[in-house]
C-alpha cells in the first residue's frame, strides 16, 4: 500500500494483514497535521496496525490511507469536544448513518475512546456504537479478541456480547433518565438482564508508558518525539480533569521505560517531549535530567508539557 504520508520515521513494525483481516479504519477528527501530533492516537494506531488479524487504515480530515476491502470497525480518537462535529463530517462521507439506531447489518461498527468520551461519553452515546473507557493498553487487545468470536453474528448480537468485555459501554443497551431536561444523569439501566448494571473505566497499571510511535516534520511539532512520564497528578485539583481522569498518579519506570524509549526515539530526531500533567512530579526526574544532560544529546531539544513552579530545580533550568 502506498502511504499518503511518506515522511513519517516509524518507531514499530507494522504487521502485514491477514487475508482474512478484519478491515478497520482509524480516525482523528481533525487534520493529520493535529492527529499525528497526539500520542493518544500514535499508540492506539500502533497497537491496533502491530496485529496481523486487523488491517487498519488511517483516517483524517484531510488525508487519509486507502480503505480496507471490508470495513467492519470504524474508530474514533476523541481528545477534544470542538472535535466532535467533524465525527459526524466522517461518518457521512462514508455513507454511515450518524445515528447509531439507524445503522444495520451491512454497516461498521462505531467505537471510540479517548479523554473526552472517558470523561463523559453521554452528550456522543447516539452516534457511537461502541465507547472504551480508560486506558488501552488492555482495554484494546480484549476488544478486538472478543470481536473476533462474533464477527459472523447480527449486529444486536456483537453489541450483547461486547457489552461483556469490562470497560466497553454500548449506549444502546443502556437507558439513560435525566433529573430534567438539562439537569444531571438521575439513573442509567441496563435495557436487559443480561447487560451489566455497570461499565467500570479500565486502568492500567503497568510501569511502562507510552512513546511515540512514529516522528514526522508534518507534525504540529514537527520532528518530536514523545514519552509519557507520568500519568495523572498526584495534586488532585478538584477540578482538574488531567489529575481525576487517568487516576492513579503513575509515573513510568525509568529503567523500563523512559530510558529505552528515549535512547531509541533521539536516533531519529533531536527533539524530545516530556508529556503528563505534572512531568517534574516524578519521583526520579532528577535521575531522568542527567540521562538527557549527556553529551552526546546536547543539540537535543527538550519540552516539558507542564511543570509545577515548586517543582523547579537548577537542574532542570540549567538544562
Ligand atoms: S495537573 Fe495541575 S491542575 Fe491538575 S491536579 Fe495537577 S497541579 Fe492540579
Amino acid at each position: 500500500m502506498q502511504t499518503p504520508f511518506p515522511e513519517e520515521q516509524l518507531l514499530f513494525t507494522p504487521a502485514s494483514p491477514d487475508n482474512d483481516a478484519v478491515g478497520l479504519v482509524f480516525a482523528f477528527p481533525n487534520e493529520y497535521t493535529v492527529g499525528i501530533t497526539s500520542l493518544g492516537f500514535q499508540i492506539v494506531w500502533a497497537k491496533l496496525a502491530g496485529r496481523s488479524d486487523l488491517d487498519v487504515r488511517r483516517l483524517f480530515m484531510d488525508l487519509q490511507e486507502p480503505l480496507p476491502r471490508d470495513l467492519e470497525l470504524f474508530g474514533v480518537s476523541l481528545s477534544w469536544e470542538l472535535d466532535y462535529g467533524n465525527i459526524l463530517s466522517l461518518l457521512e462521507k462514508f455513507d454511515i448513518p450518524i445515528w447509531a439506531t439507524e445503522r444495520g447489518d451491512s454497516d461498521p461498527l462505531i467505537f471510540g475512546g479517548g479523554p473526552v468520551l472517558t470523561a463523559n461519553p453521554e452528550p456522543f452515546a447516539e452516534f457511537f456504537d461502541i465507547v472504551l473507557l480508560g486506558d488501552g493498553e488492555l482495554l484494546l487487545d480484549e476488544f478486538i479478541d472478543v470481536y473476533k468470536t462474533v464477527r459472523g453474528l447480527s449486529r444486536q448480537a456483537k453489541l450483547q456480547r461486547l457489552a461483556q468485555v469490562p470497560g466497553i459501554y454500548i449506549p444502546s443497551l443502556y437507558e439513560v433518565q435525566y433529573e430534567a431536561p438539562d439537569g444531571a444523569i438521575a439513573r442509567l439501566t441496563p435495557i436487559d438482564a443480561e447487560t451489566p448494571a455497570t461499565v467500570t473505566k479500565q486502568t492500567y497499571r503497568g510501569n511502562v508508558l507510552s512513546a511515540s510511535t512514529v516522528v514526522t516534520p508534518k507534525a504540529a511539532w514537527e520532528n518530536i518525539f514523545m514519552v509519557e512520564v507520568v500519568r495523572s497528578c498526584p495534586e488532585m485539583c478538584r477540578f482538574c480533569l488531567a489529575s481525576y481522569l487517568t487516576l492513579p498518579f503513575r509515573p513510568a519506570s525509568l529503567e523500563d521505560s523512559l530510558i529505552p524509549a528515549i535512547d531509541q526515539g533521539l536516533k531519529v530526531t533531536n527533539r524530545l517531549g516530556l508529556l503528563g500533567a505534572s512531568v517534574t512530579q516524578h519521583p526520579e526526574f532528577d535521575s531522568l535530567l542527567d540521562h538527557i544532560n549527556q553529551p552526546q544529546f546536547d543539540d537535543v531539544r527538550v519540552s516539558v508539557s507542564s511543570v509545577r513552579t515548586n517543582t523547579v530545580t537548577e537542574n532542570l533550568l540549567r538544562r
